[in-house]
C-alpha cells in the first residue's frame, strides 16, 4: 500500500474563508470518531478527491469534506463533534444616557 501525500489544514483556510467570515484554521475541532481535540490547521488534507478531505491526524477518519462547484459549495462536518472558534472579546452594550 502506498501512502498518499497530504497538505496540512492551513490550506483549508482560503476555501473555508469563502463560506465563513472567521479564520477557521485557528478553530479547535473534536473528532467524532476518536475524540481527539486539535486545531483545524492540524488536519491532514487530501486534495486528490473531487473536493478537499480533512482527516483526523490521530485516527485518520474523515472530519471535514468540502466540495466547490462554480455556483455553490457543500460542507460536510459530520466527522466533527464540534468546532470551537476563537472570537474577540464581546464589547459590552452601550449604556443608555
Ligand atoms: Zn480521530
Amino acid at each position: 500500500m502506498t501512502e498518499m501525500s497530504y497538505l496540512d489544514g492551513n490550506m483549508l483556510d482560503g476555501p473555508l474563508r469563502e463560506l465563513f467570515a472567521v479564520d477557521l484554521s485557528a478553530a479547535t475541532g473534536r473528532c467524532a470518531s476518536c475524540g481527539a481535540v486539535g486545531p483545524v490547521a492540524g488536519l491532514h488534507v487530501y486534495a486528490h478527491a473531487p473536493g478537499l478531505v480533512g482527516r483526523c491526524p490521530s485516527c485518520a477518519e474523515v472530519m471535514v469534506r468540502l466540495v466547490r462547484a462554480p455556483d455553490r459549495a457543500w460542507l460536510d462536518l459530520r466527522g466533527v463533534t464540534y468546532l470551537q472558534v476563537p472570537l474577540p472579546t464581546a464589547q459590552p452594550f452601550p449604556r443608555p444616557v
